[in-house]
Protein backbone atom coordinates (compact mmCIF):
# COMPACT_ATOMS: atom_id res chain seq x y z
CA UNK A 1 0.00 0.00 0.00
CA UNK A 2 1.15 3.92 -1.11
CA UNK A 3 2.43 5.36 2.28
CA UNK A 4 -0.60 7.18 3.44
CA UNK A 5 -0.69 11.34 3.14
CA UNK A 6 -3.38 13.30 3.93
CA UNK A 7 -4.22 16.88 4.52
CA UNK A 8 -5.96 19.89 5.69
CA UNK A 9 -6.36 23.05 3.00
CA UNK A 10 -8.04 25.63 4.29
CA UNK A 11 -8.13 28.87 2.62
CA UNK A 12 -7.39 31.57 5.05
CA UNK A 13 -10.53 33.82 3.79
CA UNK A 14 -11.45 33.18 8.28
CA UNK A 15 -11.10 32.42 11.09
CA UNK A 16 -11.10 28.34 11.58
CA UNK A 17 -14.54 27.03 11.03
CA UNK A 18 -15.64 24.42 13.02
CA UNK A 19 -16.57 22.31 9.86
CA UNK A 20 -13.24 22.99 8.68
CA UNK A 21 -12.02 21.64 12.61
CA UNK A 22 -13.56 18.48 11.67
CA UNK A 23 -12.35 17.84 8.49
CA UNK A 24 -8.66 18.41 9.83
CA UNK A 25 -9.63 15.73 12.65
CA UNK A 26 -10.71 13.15 10.26
CA UNK A 27 -8.06 13.54 8.46
CA UNK A 28 -5.85 13.68 11.26
CA UNK A 29 -7.01 10.36 12.32
CA UNK A 30 -6.97 8.53 9.25
CA UNK A 31 -3.57 9.82 9.31
CA UNK A 32 -3.18 8.50 12.42
CA UNK A 33 -4.82 5.30 12.00
CA UNK A 34 -2.43 4.33 8.96
CA UNK A 35 0.71 5.51 10.20
CA UNK A 36 0.25 7.95 7.61
CA UNK A 37 1.29 11.98 7.36
CA UNK A 38 -1.22 14.88 7.97
CA UNK A 39 -0.46 17.60 6.18
CA UNK A 40 -1.34 22.12 6.61
CA UNK A 41 -1.48 23.36 3.52
CA UNK A 42 -2.54 26.77 2.86
CA UNK A 43 -4.80 27.63 0.06
CA UNK A 44 -4.00 31.57 -0.08
CA UNK A 45 -4.42 31.92 -3.95
CA UNK A 46 -7.10 34.43 -3.38
CA UNK A 47 -4.69 37.37 -2.27
CA UNK A 48 -7.55 39.80 -1.92
CA UNK A 49 -9.83 37.61 0.96
CA UNK A 50 -6.58 36.44 2.54
CA UNK A 51 -5.31 37.96 5.67
CA UNK A 52 -2.53 36.96 8.00
CA UNK A 53 -4.82 37.31 11.18
CA UNK A 54 -7.09 34.62 9.82
CA UNK A 55 -3.28 32.22 8.98
CA UNK A 56 -2.63 33.07 11.99
CA UNK A 57 -5.87 32.05 13.74
CA UNK A 58 -5.85 29.06 11.90
CA UNK A 59 -2.59 28.04 13.21
CA UNK A 60 -3.51 28.49 16.71
CA UNK A 61 -7.14 27.21 16.23
CA UNK A 62 -5.53 23.19 14.87
CA UNK A 63 -2.84 23.60 17.69
CA UNK A 64 -5.38 24.20 20.71
CA UNK A 65 -7.53 21.37 19.27
CA UNK A 66 -4.59 19.12 19.30
CA UNK A 67 -4.33 18.54 15.37
CA UNK A 68 -0.56 18.26 15.20
CA UNK A 69 0.81 18.48 11.92
CA UNK A 70 3.97 16.79 10.36
CA UNK A 71 4.24 18.97 7.32
CA UNK A 72 3.18 22.73 6.83
CA UNK A 73 4.37 26.13 6.37
CA UNK A 74 5.64 26.67 9.72
CA UNK A 75 7.85 22.87 10.00
CA UNK A 76 8.36 22.61 6.42
CA UNK A 77 8.49 19.08 4.78
CA UNK A 78 10.33 17.73 1.92
CA UNK A 79 7.68 18.98 -0.54
CA UNK A 80 7.60 22.53 0.78
CA UNK A 81 6.57 25.14 0.30
CA UNK A 82 3.03 24.41 1.76
CA UNK A 83 1.89 28.09 1.31
CA UNK A 84 0.08 27.82 -2.44
CA UNK A 85 1.21 31.78 -2.98
CA UNK A 86 4.55 31.02 -2.55
CA UNK A 87 4.50 28.24 -4.79
CA UNK A 88 2.83 30.63 -8.02
CA UNK A 89 6.35 29.83 -9.81
CA UNK A 90 5.25 26.11 -10.36
CA UNK A 91 1.80 26.32 -11.90
CA UNK A 92 2.25 27.79 -15.00
CA UNK A 93 4.87 24.88 -15.87
CA UNK A 94 2.19 22.73 -15.48
CA UNK A 95 -0.62 24.36 -17.41
CA UNK A 96 2.37 24.06 -20.26
CA UNK A 97 2.22 20.75 -20.36
CA UNK A 98 -0.83 20.48 -20.30
CA UNK A 99 -1.39 23.23 -23.03
CA UNK A 100 1.10 20.90 -24.89
CA UNK A 101 -1.06 18.14 -24.56
CA UNK A 102 -3.90 19.58 -25.74
CA UNK A 103 -5.11 18.83 -22.63
CA UNK A 104 -5.88 22.60 -21.93
CA UNK A 105 -6.10 26.01 -24.17
CA UNK A 106 -6.05 29.92 -24.21
CA UNK A 107 -9.05 31.33 -23.91
CA UNK A 108 -9.27 34.95 -24.53
CA UNK A 109 -13.08 35.69 -23.36
CA UNK A 110 -13.42 38.99 -21.52
CA UNK A 111 -15.34 39.04 -18.24
CA UNK A 112 -18.25 41.17 -20.46
CA UNK A 113 -18.35 38.10 -23.28
CA UNK A 114 -18.59 35.21 -20.83
CA UNK A 115 -21.56 37.19 -18.97
CA UNK A 116 -23.03 37.90 -21.93
CA UNK A 117 -22.69 33.88 -22.59
CA UNK A 118 -24.32 33.10 -19.19
CA UNK A 119 -27.12 35.62 -19.59
CA UNK A 120 -27.76 33.72 -22.85
CA UNK A 121 -28.17 30.12 -21.19
CA UNK A 122 -30.16 31.99 -18.75
CA UNK A 123 -32.67 33.17 -21.01
CA UNK A 124 -32.81 29.70 -22.91
CA UNK A 125 -33.46 27.75 -19.33
CA UNK A 126 -30.41 26.11 -19.88
CA UNK A 127 -27.28 25.36 -17.59
CA UNK A 128 -24.38 27.44 -17.88
CA UNK A 129 -21.33 25.84 -19.98
CA UNK A 130 -18.78 27.60 -21.68
CA UNK A 131 -19.09 27.32 -25.19
CA UNK A 132 -15.77 26.58 -26.08
CA UNK A 133 -16.05 29.61 -28.69
CA UNK A 134 -11.59 30.14 -28.03
CA UNK A 135 -11.03 26.06 -28.39
CA UNK A 136 -10.30 25.72 -31.91
CA UNK A 137 -8.41 29.76 -32.10
CA UNK A 138 -5.65 29.24 -35.02
CA UNK A 139 -2.10 31.24 -33.98
CA UNK A 140 -3.13 33.97 -36.21
CA UNK A 141 -6.53 34.60 -34.31
CA UNK A 142 -4.55 34.42 -31.16
CA UNK A 143 -1.92 36.78 -32.36
CA UNK A 144 -4.25 39.52 -33.20
CA UNK A 145 -6.46 38.87 -29.67
CA UNK A 146 -2.79 39.39 -28.06
CA UNK A 147 -1.97 42.16 -30.35
CA UNK A 148 -5.82 43.95 -28.82
CA UNK A 149 -3.70 43.64 -25.27
CA UNK A 150 -6.11 41.00 -24.29
CA UNK A 151 -4.28 37.96 -22.00
CA UNK A 152 -5.48 34.67 -22.49
CA UNK A 153 -6.96 32.53 -19.21
CA UNK A 154 -6.16 28.77 -19.51
CA UNK A 155 -9.00 26.34 -19.63
CA UNK A 156 -9.42 22.68 -19.45
CA UNK A 157 -10.26 20.17 -22.33
CA UNK A 158 -12.70 18.36 -20.94
CA UNK A 159 -13.68 16.83 -23.59
CA UNK A 160 -10.37 15.45 -24.75
CA UNK A 161 -9.29 14.20 -21.44
CA UNK A 162 -12.41 12.38 -21.18
CA UNK A 163 -12.01 10.48 -24.01
CA UNK A 164 -8.69 10.06 -23.92
CA UNK A 165 -9.20 8.00 -20.38
CA UNK A 166 -12.35 7.16 -20.16
CA UNK A 167 -14.89 5.11 -22.97
CA UNK A 168 -18.04 7.60 -22.24
CA UNK A 169 -19.29 10.70 -20.84
CA UNK A 170 -19.77 9.57 -17.65
CA UNK A 171 -17.03 9.88 -14.81
CA UNK A 172 -17.22 7.75 -12.10
CA UNK A 173 -15.06 7.09 -8.91
CA UNK A 174 -15.41 5.60 -5.72
CA UNK A 175 -15.63 7.76 -2.63
CA UNK A 176 -14.35 6.37 0.63
CA UNK A 177 -17.87 7.64 2.42
CA UNK A 178 -20.41 7.95 -0.34
CA UNK A 179 -19.48 4.80 -2.60
CA UNK A 180 -19.64 5.04 -6.27
CA UNK A 181 -20.60 8.75 -7.62
CA UNK A 182 -20.83 10.15 -11.06
CA UNK A 183 -21.34 13.06 -13.30
CA UNK A 184 -21.83 13.59 -17.06
CA UNK A 185 -18.97 15.84 -18.07
CA UNK A 186 -20.53 17.57 -20.57
CA UNK A 187 -22.29 19.58 -17.73
CA UNK A 188 -18.94 20.17 -16.06
CA UNK A 189 -18.10 23.10 -18.67
CA UNK A 190 -14.29 23.88 -19.88
CA UNK A 191 -12.85 25.60 -16.65
CA UNK A 192 -10.42 27.75 -16.43
CA UNK A 193 -6.98 26.88 -14.40
CA UNK A 194 -4.85 29.54 -14.87
CA UNK A 195 -6.63 33.11 -14.71
CA UNK A 196 -5.47 35.69 -17.18
CA UNK A 197 -3.68 37.25 -14.57
CA UNK A 198 -1.15 34.41 -14.05
CA UNK A 199 -2.40 32.99 -11.02
CA UNK A 200 -4.18 29.27 -10.62
CA UNK A 201 -7.80 28.96 -9.96
CA UNK A 202 -8.45 26.43 -7.11
CA UNK A 203 -9.26 23.50 -8.91
CA UNK A 204 -5.82 23.50 -10.86
CA UNK A 205 -3.48 24.42 -7.67
CA UNK A 206 -5.15 21.82 -5.50
CA UNK A 207 -4.54 19.17 -8.10
CA UNK A 208 -0.77 20.15 -8.48
CA UNK A 209 -0.05 20.31 -4.72
CA UNK A 210 -1.56 17.44 -3.89
CA UNK A 211 0.20 15.80 -6.85
CA UNK A 212 3.46 17.20 -5.83
CA UNK A 213 2.92 16.47 -2.27
CA UNK A 214 2.00 12.69 -2.66
CA UNK A 215 -1.21 12.76 -1.20
CA UNK A 216 -2.80 9.46 -0.66
CA UNK A 217 -6.35 10.14 0.35
CA UNK A 218 -8.32 13.65 -0.12
CA UNK A 219 -11.25 13.83 2.95
CA UNK A 220 -13.45 16.78 2.84
CA UNK A 221 -16.98 18.09 2.52
CA UNK A 222 -19.17 17.29 0.06
CA UNK A 223 -19.21 20.54 -1.05
CA UNK A 224 -16.51 19.84 -3.16
CA UNK A 225 -17.55 16.54 -4.82
CA UNK A 226 -18.39 18.53 -8.40
CA UNK A 227 -14.82 20.10 -8.26
CA UNK A 228 -13.42 16.05 -7.60
CA UNK A 229 -14.64 15.45 -11.38
CA UNK A 230 -12.48 18.43 -12.66
CA UNK A 231 -9.25 17.40 -10.05
CA UNK A 232 -9.71 13.84 -11.59
CA UNK A 233 -9.59 14.74 -14.87
CA UNK A 234 -6.61 16.66 -14.61
CA UNK A 235 -4.82 14.11 -12.58
CA UNK A 236 -5.48 12.06 -15.17
CA UNK A 237 -4.00 14.58 -18.04
CA UNK A 238 -1.18 14.91 -16.18
CA UNK A 239 -0.45 10.96 -15.72
CA UNK A 240 -0.65 11.48 -12.22
CA UNK A 241 -1.84 9.08 -9.64
CA UNK A 242 -5.65 10.01 -8.59
CA UNK A 243 -5.95 9.81 -4.99
CA UNK A 244 -8.40 8.58 -3.42
CA UNK A 245 -11.34 10.38 -2.03
CA UNK A 246 -13.84 10.49 0.85
CA UNK A 247 -16.47 13.63 0.86
CA UNK A 248 -18.18 14.07 4.64
CA UNK A 249 -21.83 15.51 5.10
CA UNK A 250 -22.41 18.89 5.58
CA UNK A 251 -22.56 20.12 9.55
CA UNK A 252 -26.14 21.90 9.49
CA UNK A 253 -27.97 23.92 11.91
CA UNK A 254 -30.89 22.35 14.24
CA UNK A 255 -33.14 24.25 12.05
CA UNK A 256 -31.30 22.32 9.44
CA UNK A 257 -29.73 25.32 7.72
CA UNK A 258 -26.47 25.83 7.18
CA UNK A 259 -24.80 26.43 10.33
CA UNK A 260 -23.68 30.48 10.43
CA UNK A 261 -23.20 33.00 12.70
CA UNK A 262 -27.21 33.72 13.71
CA UNK A 263 -27.07 30.32 15.04
CA UNK A 264 -24.23 31.11 17.33
CA UNK A 265 -20.22 30.39 17.59
CA UNK A 266 -19.13 28.98 14.38
CA UNK A 267 -15.28 29.54 14.56
CA UNK A 268 -13.25 27.04 16.61
CA UNK A 269 -12.33 30.87 18.20
CA UNK A 270 -15.31 31.77 19.30
CA UNK A 271 -16.28 28.52 21.10
CA UNK A 272 -12.89 28.97 22.91
CA UNK A 273 -13.74 32.51 23.41
CA UNK A 274 -17.36 31.89 24.80
CA UNK A 275 -15.69 29.26 27.19
CA UNK A 276 -15.88 26.15 25.17
CA UNK A 277 -12.99 23.52 25.79
CA UNK A 278 -10.96 22.31 22.99
CA UNK A 279 -11.27 18.43 24.00
CA UNK A 280 -14.72 18.97 24.08
CA UNK A 281 -15.14 20.63 20.57
CA UNK A 282 -13.04 18.01 19.38
CA UNK A 283 -14.65 15.28 21.20
CA UNK A 284 -18.15 16.81 19.73
CA UNK A 285 -17.05 17.27 16.23
CA UNK A 286 -15.48 13.62 16.30
CA UNK A 287 -19.15 12.45 16.64
CA UNK A 288 -20.69 14.54 13.77
CA UNK A 289 -20.93 11.57 11.32
CA UNK A 290 -18.89 9.05 13.44
CA UNK A 291 -19.79 6.78 16.48
CA UNK A 292 -17.26 4.47 18.78
CA UNK A 293 -17.83 1.05 18.86
CA UNK A 294 -18.59 0.73 22.12
CA UNK A 295 -21.16 3.49 22.44
CA UNK A 296 -18.86 5.49 24.98
CA UNK A 297 -19.29 9.28 23.44
CA UNK A 298 -17.08 10.87 25.71
CA UNK A 299 -13.17 10.27 24.20
CA UNK A 300 -10.17 11.92 23.67
CA UNK A 301 -8.35 12.23 20.91
CA UNK A 302 -6.34 9.42 21.49
CA UNK A 303 -9.13 7.14 21.78
CA UNK A 304 -11.20 8.32 19.03
CA UNK A 305 -8.12 7.53 16.71
CA UNK A 306 -7.71 3.93 18.31
CA UNK A 307 -11.46 3.39 17.40
CA UNK A 308 -11.44 5.37 13.93
CA UNK A 309 -12.55 3.75 10.75
CA UNK A 310 -12.91 6.13 8.09
CA UNK A 311 -15.45 3.41 6.39
CA UNK A 312 -17.71 4.08 9.37
CA UNK A 313 -18.69 7.95 8.93
CA UNK A 314 -21.83 8.48 7.86
CA UNK A 315 -22.66 9.53 4.42
CA UNK A 316 -25.53 12.32 5.55
CA UNK A 317 -25.36 15.77 6.98
CA UNK A 318 -25.00 15.87 10.50
CA UNK A 319 -26.79 17.91 13.25
CA UNK A 320 -25.23 20.66 15.27
CA UNK A 321 -26.52 20.03 18.69
CA UNK A 322 -25.66 23.23 20.27
CA UNK A 323 -27.25 21.68 23.56
CA UNK A 324 -25.02 18.16 23.24
CA UNK A 325 -22.22 20.35 22.81
CA UNK A 326 -22.83 21.97 26.01
CA UNK A 327 -23.35 18.97 28.00
CA UNK A 328 -20.37 17.91 27.00
CA UNK A 329 -18.87 20.57 27.67
CA UNK A 330 -19.89 20.77 31.43
CA UNK A 331 -18.64 17.13 31.33
CA UNK A 332 -14.92 18.16 30.14
CA UNK A 333 -15.21 20.95 32.92
CA UNK A 334 -15.74 19.02 35.64
CA UNK A 335 -12.83 17.00 34.47
CA UNK A 336 -10.23 19.51 35.06
CA UNK A 337 -8.62 19.68 37.97
CA UNK A 338 -8.42 22.49 40.22
CA UNK A 339 -4.97 23.76 39.61
CA UNK A 340 -6.14 23.63 36.13
CA UNK A 341 -9.28 25.50 36.31
CA UNK A 342 -7.72 28.69 38.43
CA UNK A 343 -5.63 28.96 35.48
CA UNK A 344 -8.76 28.40 32.50
CA UNK A 345 -10.83 30.28 34.49
CA UNK A 346 -9.26 33.72 34.65
CA UNK A 347 -9.58 35.01 31.57
CA UNK A 348 -13.11 35.26 32.24
CA UNK A 349 -12.21 36.73 35.73
CA UNK A 350 -11.01 39.73 34.47
CA UNK A 351 -13.48 42.11 35.78
CA UNK A 352 -12.82 41.33 39.27
CA UNK A 353 -9.93 42.29 41.09
CA UNK A 354 -8.72 39.09 41.94
CA UNK A 355 -5.50 40.28 43.77
CA UNK A 356 -8.98 40.72 46.85
CA UNK A 357 -8.43 36.69 47.66
CA UNK A 358 -5.05 35.23 48.46
CA UNK A 359 -4.37 31.84 46.67
CA UNK A 360 -6.04 29.75 49.12
CA UNK A 361 -9.08 31.79 48.55
CA UNK A 362 -9.15 31.68 45.36
CA UNK A 363 -8.26 28.23 44.95
CA UNK A 364 -11.71 27.89 47.35
CA UNK A 365 -13.69 30.14 45.30
CA UNK A 366 -12.99 27.65 42.15
CA UNK A 367 -13.52 24.67 44.65
CA UNK A 368 -16.86 25.67 45.29
CA UNK A 369 -18.62 27.23 41.78
CA UNK A 370 -17.22 25.64 38.87
CA UNK A 371 -19.52 22.24 38.85
CA UNK A 372 -22.41 24.20 37.58
CA UNK A 373 -20.84 25.83 34.61
CA UNK A 374 -21.64 24.91 31.64
CA UNK A 375 -19.29 27.18 29.95
CA UNK A 376 -16.06 28.40 31.54
CA UNK A 377 -17.51 32.34 30.67
CA UNK A 378 -20.22 31.04 33.44
CA UNK A 379 -17.64 31.53 36.03
CA UNK A 380 -17.83 35.41 35.71
CA UNK A 381 -21.85 36.18 36.74
CA UNK A 382 -21.50 33.60 39.15
CA UNK A 383 -19.27 34.84 41.54
CA UNK A 384 -19.72 38.75 41.62
CA UNK A 385 -20.24 38.34 45.53
CA UNK A 386 -16.75 37.23 45.99
CA UNK A 387 -15.43 40.54 45.22
CA UNK A 388 -15.88 43.98 46.27
CA UNK A 389 -17.33 45.53 49.73
CA UNK A 390 -21.20 45.48 48.43
CA UNK A 391 -23.47 43.71 46.73
CA UNK A 392 -25.95 44.31 44.36
CA UNK A 393 -28.77 42.70 45.92
CA UNK A 394 -31.16 41.41 42.90
CA UNK A 395 -35.39 41.68 42.94
CA UNK A 396 -35.87 37.54 44.50
CA UNK A 397 -33.38 38.52 47.12
CA UNK A 398 -34.92 42.15 47.81
CA UNK A 399 -37.89 40.29 48.99
CA UNK A 400 -36.53 37.83 50.88
CA UNK A 401 -34.55 40.70 53.06
CA UNK A 402 -38.09 42.53 53.23
CA UNK A 403 -39.76 40.14 55.27
CA UNK A 404 -39.78 39.98 59.26
CA UNK A 405 -38.61 36.84 59.65
CA UNK A 406 -35.55 37.68 57.38
CA UNK A 407 -35.07 40.75 59.36
CA UNK A 408 -35.14 38.82 62.82
CA UNK A 409 -32.70 36.26 61.24
CA UNK A 410 -29.98 38.84 60.26
CA UNK A 411 -29.60 40.40 63.67
CA UNK A 412 -29.44 37.22 65.55
CA UNK A 413 -26.68 36.58 63.01
CA UNK A 414 -25.03 39.89 64.19
CA UNK A 415 -25.14 39.05 67.81
CA UNK A 416 -24.40 35.23 67.60
CA UNK A 417 -21.87 35.76 64.84
CA UNK A 418 -19.85 38.43 66.45
CA UNK A 419 -17.96 35.52 68.52
CA UNK A 420 -17.82 33.48 66.07
CA UNK A 421 -14.03 31.88 65.27
CA UNK A 422 -13.96 32.28 61.23
CA UNK A 423 -12.66 28.78 59.23
CA UNK A 424 -14.58 27.35 57.34
CA UNK A 425 -14.72 24.13 59.66
CA UNK A 426 -16.15 26.03 62.86
CA UNK A 427 -19.11 27.94 60.32
CA UNK A 428 -20.17 25.00 59.25
CA UNK A 429 -20.68 23.86 63.21
CA UNK A 430 -22.01 26.98 64.18
CA UNK A 431 -24.43 27.44 60.54
CA UNK A 432 -26.02 23.98 61.55
CA UNK A 433 -26.33 25.05 65.02
CA UNK A 434 -28.04 28.65 64.00
CA UNK A 435 -30.50 26.64 61.50
CA UNK A 436 -31.61 24.61 64.60
CA UNK A 437 -31.83 27.35 66.60
CA UNK A 438 -34.53 29.02 64.06
CA UNK A 439 -36.46 25.74 63.36
CA UNK A 440 -37.18 25.42 66.89
CA UNK A 441 -39.08 28.54 66.20
CA UNK A 442 -40.65 27.46 63.48
CA UNK A 443 -38.45 28.99 60.83
CA UNK A 444 -37.24 26.27 58.46
CA UNK A 445 -33.69 26.02 57.86
CA UNK A 446 -33.67 27.21 53.98
CA UNK A 447 -35.47 30.34 54.96
CA UNK A 448 -33.03 30.94 57.75
CA UNK A 449 -30.36 30.47 55.08
CA UNK A 450 -31.79 32.12 52.30
CA UNK A 451 -31.75 35.37 54.70
CA UNK A 452 -28.27 35.36 54.99
CA UNK A 453 -27.48 34.12 51.49
CA UNK A 454 -29.96 37.18 50.32
CA UNK A 455 -27.64 39.86 52.38
CA UNK A 456 -24.38 38.64 51.84
CA UNK A 457 -24.42 37.54 48.07
CA UNK A 458 -27.50 39.56 46.98
CA UNK A 459 -28.96 36.25 45.42
CA UNK A 460 -30.69 33.13 46.49
CA UNK A 461 -28.89 30.52 44.82
CA UNK A 462 -25.01 30.57 44.50
CA UNK A 463 -22.01 27.94 46.22
CA UNK A 464 -22.07 26.93 49.34
CA UNK A 465 -23.14 29.31 52.00
CA UNK A 466 -20.27 28.24 54.75
CA UNK A 467 -17.67 28.51 52.05
CA UNK A 468 -18.60 31.76 51.01
CA UNK A 469 -18.59 32.82 54.25
CA UNK A 470 -15.15 31.60 55.06
CA UNK A 471 -13.92 33.20 51.66
CA UNK A 472 -14.80 36.75 51.63
CA UNK A 473 -13.95 37.40 55.76
CA UNK A 474 -15.87 38.35 58.44
CA UNK A 475 -15.99 41.87 57.78
CA UNK A 476 -17.09 41.91 54.93
CA UNK A 477 -19.89 39.58 56.29
CA UNK A 478 -20.82 41.98 58.76
CA UNK A 479 -20.69 44.87 56.40
CA UNK A 480 -23.31 43.28 53.90
CA UNK A 481 -25.18 42.09 56.60
CA UNK A 482 -26.03 45.28 57.96
CA UNK A 483 -25.97 46.83 54.98
CA UNK A 484 -29.45 44.69 54.33
CA UNK A 485 -30.54 45.51 57.91
CA UNK A 486 -30.23 49.13 57.61
CA UNK A 487 -31.80 49.36 54.28
CA UNK A 488 -35.08 47.72 55.57
CA UNK A 489 -35.10 50.32 58.39
CA UNK A 490 -35.20 52.93 56.11
CA UNK A 491 -37.79 51.98 53.66
CA UNK A 492 -40.21 54.29 53.48
CA UNK A 493 -43.41 52.44 54.29
CA UNK A 494 -41.63 51.62 57.70
CA UNK A 495 -41.61 55.34 58.56
CA UNK A 496 -45.18 55.42 59.26
N1 LIG B 1 -9.14 25.48 0.19
C1 LIG B 1 -10.24 24.59 0.07
C2 LIG B 1 -11.29 24.96 1.09
O1 LIG B 1 -10.97 25.63 2.06
C3 LIG B 1 -9.77 23.18 0.31
C4 LIG B 1 -10.57 22.17 -0.34
C5 LIG B 1 -9.83 20.87 -0.46
O2 LIG B 1 -9.68 20.23 0.57
O3 LIG B 1 -9.43 20.56 -1.53
O4 LIG B 1 -12.44 24.63 0.93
Amino acid sequence: MTDVRVRIAPSPSGNLHIGTARTALFNYLFAKKNNGKFILRIEDTDAERTSQAYIDNIFDSLKALGLNWDEGPDVGGPYGPYTQSERFDIYPKYAQILLDKGFAYECFCTPEELEAEKKEAAANKKPYVYTKKCLNLTDEEKAKLRAEGRKPAIRFNIEKAQKAFHNSSMLTFDDMVKGELHVDTNLLGDFVIMKSNGTPTYNFAVVIDDMLMKISHVIRGEDHISNTFKQILIFEALGAEVPKFGHLGMILAPDRSKLSKRHGATAVSEFVEKGYLTDALINFVALLGWSPSDGQEIKSLDEIAQDFRINEISSSNSIFEYDKLNWMNSHYIKMLSIPELKERLKPYLTKYDLSELTDAQYTRMVEVTYEPLTLLSDITDAVPYFFGEDVEIDDKARETLDSEVSQDVLKTFMEQAKDWEWTEENLHEKLEAFRAFYKEKGVKPKVTMWAIRAAVTGRLCGADMTAILAIIGKEKTFHRVKAATKSRQCRIKDLF
